[in-house]
Formats: structure tokens, sequence, C-alpha cells
């Protein structure tokens, strides 16, 4: 067998043209960036783009790497009524707190890629939140392929609160049996080859193996990682998965569109919910 390609891009453009098409009354998303990593710059400019297109005003506001200012620039943003969504670029640079304790600046309602630990607690709690933008991109991207969730086994690889927590909190909501994999899990391949989803967020560049899944595995690689000559790599090693499981999706064209559409359709929400019905 040969997995299928589960491709995010045609998603990705259906939740772009839905959210350009519900755009009314004037948007606003505001990123702060406190850091001049490269990286992070490329994927502003990506989220910029997108939302221009979308018809989403997106406000780039950087900040010194200092904490105070940062949250205090949170803070602003989160106050001011011409604002709806409110992003932290991370990662933040050396020295400063962990973005998600600086997060807690966010407020929740404008907290439109889950960074906030509130979102988290509500989320875990089942209580109305914003999941991370990359964390429902993985849930989108499961119900577009129409891969059925509700009492198969999802085995997650990773556990930071960007990804790995809020997906596997995701997955239980839908009824799925979760097991959480992480650095320090004794024999990864005995555990991820019982999966029938696997979602893979480890940022480990071939991590994930044919000997890592079975037949009817449908695989998520959500890993981002930079190769030497400028490309992008997952955390499997697509050439001996694709022989292997059921469905892999690619990297780049699979998570990472998705998660920039999702985070234009969380501000609109956030739009929607300040201004009314
Ligand atoms: P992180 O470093 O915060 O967490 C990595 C997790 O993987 C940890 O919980 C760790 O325990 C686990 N891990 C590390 N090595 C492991 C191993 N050998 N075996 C099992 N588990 C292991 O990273 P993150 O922020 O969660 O991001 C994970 C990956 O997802 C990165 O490659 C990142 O670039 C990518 N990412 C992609 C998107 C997107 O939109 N596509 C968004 C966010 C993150």
């Amino acid at each position: 067998m040969s997995a299928v390609s589960l491709s995010g891009k045609q998603l990705a453009a259906a939740i772009r043209a839905e959210v350009a098409e519900a755009v009314a009354e004037p948007v606003k998303l505001a990123v702060v960036l406190a850091s001049t990593d490269e990286a992070s710059a490329w994927y502003v400019r990506t989220i910029s783009t997108a939302a221009a297109k979308a018809g989403i005003d997106c406000e780039l506001v950087d900040t010194k790497p200092d904490a105070d200012e940062i949250a205090a620039t949170l803070h602003r943003l989160s106050a001011d009524p011409t604002v709806h969504g409110v992003i932290l670029q991370s990662p933040l640079p050396p020295g400063l707190p962990p973005a998600q304790q600086l997060a807690g600046a966010i407020d929740p309602a404008k907290d439109v890629d889950g960074a906030n630990p509130l979102s988290l607690g509500r989320l875990a709690s089942g209580q109305p939140a914003f999941a991370p933008a990359t964390a429902a991109a993985v849930l989108a991207l499961l119900d577009h392929h129409q891969v059925e969730l509700a009492g198969r086994h999802a085995v997650v690889v990773g556990r930071s609160t960007v990804v790995g927590k809020p997906v596997a909190h995701l997955l239980l909501d839908r009824n799925a049996t979760v097991t959480v994999c992480h650095s320090r899990t004794k024999d990864l391949a005995a555990i991820t080859s019982q999966a029938d989803v696997l979602v893979v967020a480890a940022g480990r560049a071939g991590l994930i193996t044919g000997r890592h899944v079975s037949p009817g595995t449908t695989v998520i690689d959500v890993g981002t990682n930079p190769t030497e000559d400028g490309r992008l790599t997952g955390d499997v090693d697509a050439a001996s998965v694709v022989p292997a499981a059921a469905g892999l999706s690619p990297v780049p064209g699979g998570v990472g569109p998705v998660t920039t559409a999702v985070l234009l359709r969380h501000t609109l929400s956030a739009a929607c919910a300040s201004i009314g019905p």
C-alpha cells in the first residue's frame, strides 16, 4: 500500500475564502514581534499576506525584547476596541520569560492563537476558548480528509502547550482514546505502531520512520525543521512511512497553510463576538 497524501492546501484556500466572504466590518489582527529571528519574520509576513487577501487588517507591533514592554503592549492591544485578535510571536529572544507566561496578558476573548494559559485551561475543561491555531488545524485537516476519530486510538508525539497538549484535548473532545508520548517515552515505536491516528509534533526531523507506523495508521506531521539547503522538512521520514501508512500529511503543504487560515478564522470569530450579533 501507499499512503494517501493529506494535503492542507485545498482546505486552507477554502477557509481563507470563507473568511474573506464573511468579513463585512473592519477586522484587525495585531501581531507582537519581539525578536529579529528570520523564521519569525517569515511567518509573520505569511500571516500578514494571508490576512490582507482575506480583508483583515494585520498590524505588526515591534517591541523591545523586554518582558514589561511586551506585557504592556499586549495589555494595550487587548484593551483597544479596534483590535480583535492579538498574537505574541514566538520564539521569544533568550533571557525572557516563557511566551506562555507573557501571553497571560492577552485577553482570552482576543487570544486567537490560544497562547494565554487560561485558554488552554478552558479548552481542557470543555469551556469555549480559542485553541492554538496549529492544534485546531490538525483537527480541521483530519476532518477535511474524513478521518474517523471517535473510539479510535490517537497517539500524539509531543507535549508542548502550543501543539501536543491542546491537540490531545481536542482529540479527547472528539472521543478518541488518546496517548501522549514525549522525549522521556520508552520504546516510542511500540506505542506509535498501535495508533490509528498519529500526530507528530516533536521538532525532530526524521523521528518517525516506517517501523513507527502500521498499515492502517493516518499520520499528521506537524514538525517544521529547517534543512541545510533552506527547505523545510517534517518530523516524519516520508520515504519510509509512505509505503507503510494509510495517510500522511506533507511538509510543507499540510498543517502549515491550514494553521494560517485557522488564525484568520479565529480572528473573524473574535471580531464577530465583539461586534455582536
Ligand atoms: P517543543 O520543542 O515545545 O516540544 C517538542 C515536544 O516533543 C516536547 O514535548 C518533547 O517532549 C517532544 N519530543 C522531543 N523529542 C522527542 C523524541 N525523540 N521522542 C518523543 N518526543 C519527543 O516544540 P513545539 O512548539 O510543540 O513544536 C513541535 C514541532 O512543530 C516543531 O517542529 C515546530 O516547528 C512545529 N510547529 C509547526 C507549526 C505549524 O503551523 N506547522 C506550528 C507550531 C509548531
